[in-house]
């Protein structure tokens, strides 16, 4: 998956299958299971069907 994005942190490397992030969407409150972050910033995380949206944070 070229648009999934690692991060390094040890408090964001969670568990195979275990997801501690919920969808910024407003209203989703979808597990979220895509991040997306600049080097040194804060994630921000989205669902499978809002993670368009996440993009803009890149
Ligand atoms: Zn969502």
């Amino acid at each position: 998956m070229s648009d999934e994005i690692r991060l390094p942190r040890p408090e964001y490397a969670t568990p195979p299958g275990v997801q501690h992030h919920v969808c910024e969407h407003d209203g989703c409150s979808k597990d979220a299971g895509w991040g997306f972050a600049k080097p040194k910033q804060v994630p921000h995380w989205f669902c499978f069907e809002h993670r368009g949206e996440g993009e803009q944070f890149l």
